[in-house]
């Protein structure tokens, strides 16, 4: 349980939103699913979850998602996208290139696991709050991170990729933390909200 904290958001227009619910039920934080721009009002945080980044783009399109969002950026809510999430708030997708909210000075590859582990799990290195662990990751067709700018901290490793960064109040993960038990990553996104 973290002390007093504000409400955090999950975007539910498609894909795993639920079990970041559940992630959250484990943080102890309160949590609504946002299906509207309007819902975003009050909001401290908000997950981008995984799913389909190009059906997400479409959806957001058609309930007019995009400009609420920048501004909820610029207002100073934080996000944390993962895979697909991570992907829209990207500078720059290829393969192939697609439109995105460019919040956070990444470069990011699409499905860029090859075909034989097109999914995998593995064991990681988190490295946040001074320490490093080891850290179980579930990773579904997953984005890989090419490059990052000078502004990006990376927060955590897999296979010698970076998995985790951030920007400000901008945290983007290739991985999926939400299918797995441990809920660190959860507990640093909401902290990250909370200050
Ligand atoms: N492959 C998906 C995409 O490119 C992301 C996969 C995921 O979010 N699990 O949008």
């Amino acid at each position: 349980m973290v002390g007093e904290l504000a409400q955090i958001g999950v975007l539910g227009l498609q894909g795993d939103f639920h079990a970041h619910g559940s992630a959250l039920d484990g943080v102890g934080v309160p949590w609504r699913i946002v299906k509207k721009p309007t819902q975003l009002a009050g909001l401290a945080g908000l997950i981008i979850p995984g799913g389909e980044s190009t059906t997400l783009i479409r959806l957001m399109d058609f309930w007019g998602f995009w400009q609420p969002l920048l501004d909820y950026a610029r207002d100073g809510g934080a996000l944390f996208g993962t895979c697909a999430g991570m992907i829209l708030l990207a500078a720059q997708v290829r393969n192939p290139e697609q439109r995105s909210l460019g919040l956070i000075d990444i470069q990011v590859e699409r499905n860029s696991y090859g075909r034989q582990i097109d999914s995998f799990e593995g064991t990681g290195t988190l490295r946040v709050g001074g320490t490093e662990r080891p850290l179980e990751m579930i990773f579904i067709r997953a984005p890989r991170l090419l490059a990052q700018g000078p502004a990006v901290e990376a927060l955590a490793f897999c296979r010698g990729d970076c998995v985790m960064a951030q920007q400000g109040r901008v945290l983007v993960a290739s991985f999926h933390p939400e299918l797995t038990a441990d809920t660190s990553v959860h507990r640093y996104f909401v902290e990250l909200a909370s200050r």
